[in-house]
């Protein structure tokens, strides 16, 4: 049987890098889906781990393949992921963890409407662009534009996402943690069939705070309120 996909997204700096991290920590039996990448690798990323770089040729020639779940150009980059890596996880008996933006949960979610989304929020503008620049800083180069552009980019996101299952605000790390693997608990536990466990009636109850499905987030519009006007473009 197949395992259960979940479906990551986040604008840039929210902190779903830190979130994944730490979930793929706490949860047993869910395995990180490793893309297929052409931008090349970063900082103390390794081939294998992060994602597989591969030549934009190659590339090609996997979509000509027919060898994609999914797969988008984001930020001028190719980025998809490899049905087999679907087929290794459930061989494994394991759960995937898809991290993939916005293009990408779309096409997952038409081809396996069982799969289960989540979107992340940044508490607002500032706190984002607070993140961003942290990050830069850490990294050692802040490049006000980037950041602005991320900031942009940011604001469409958000807006998307409601058609995303689930969402929840990153606001305290612990609390993030906390509802993000409720949210396995809790999709697990239902797809069981079986009574559930006090540990999994919290869960339950905690997935169902962050639920989109029964209706509109009113946290959203707060949110996109900090960001104020759209900029044309
Ligand atoms: P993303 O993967 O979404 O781009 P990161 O996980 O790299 O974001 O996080 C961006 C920055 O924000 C990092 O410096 C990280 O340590 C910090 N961060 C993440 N979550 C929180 C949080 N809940 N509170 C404060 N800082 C956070
Ligand atoms: P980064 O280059 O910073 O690691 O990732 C840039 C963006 O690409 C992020 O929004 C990330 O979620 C997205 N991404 C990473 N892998 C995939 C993938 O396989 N498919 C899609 N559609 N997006 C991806």
């Amino acid at each position: 049987m197949a395992g259960i996909l979940f479906i990551i997204s986040a604008p840039s700096g929210s902190g779903k890098s830190t979130l994944v991290n730490e979930l793929l920590r706490l949860v047993k039996g869910l395995e990180f889906s490793v893309s297929y990448t052409t931008r090349g690798l970063r900082g103390s990323e390794r081939e294998g781990r992060e994602y597989h770089f591969v030549t934009r040729e190659r590339f090609e020639a996997m979509i000509a393949a027919g060898e994609f779940l999914e797969h988008a150009e984001v930020y001028g980059h190719y980025y998809g992921t490899a049905a087999h890596t679907l087929e290794d996880a459930a061989t494994r008996g394991c759960d995937l963890l898809l991290d993939i933006d916005v293009q990408g949960a779309v096409q997952v979610k038409e081809k396996r409407p069982g799969s289960v989304s989540i979107f992340i929020l940044p508490p607002s503008r500032q706190v984002l662009e607070k993140r961003l620049r942290n990050r830069s800083m850490s990294e050692g180069a802040v490049d006000d534009k980037v950041i602005e552009l991320r900031l942009q980019e940011a604001r469409k996101e958000i807006e998307n996402s409601p058609v995303y299952d689930y969402s929840l605000v990153n606001d305290r790390l612990d609390d993030s943690v906390d509802h993000l693997s409720s949210i396995v608990l809790a999709e697990r536990a239902l797809r069981s069939g079986g009574a559930l466990s006090p540990e999994e009636q919290r869960a339950v109850a905690i997935a169902k705070i962050c639920s989109q499905r029964s209706g509109p987030n009113r946290k959203l519009r707060a949110i996109l309120d900090t960001f104020g006007q759209a900029v044309a473009n």
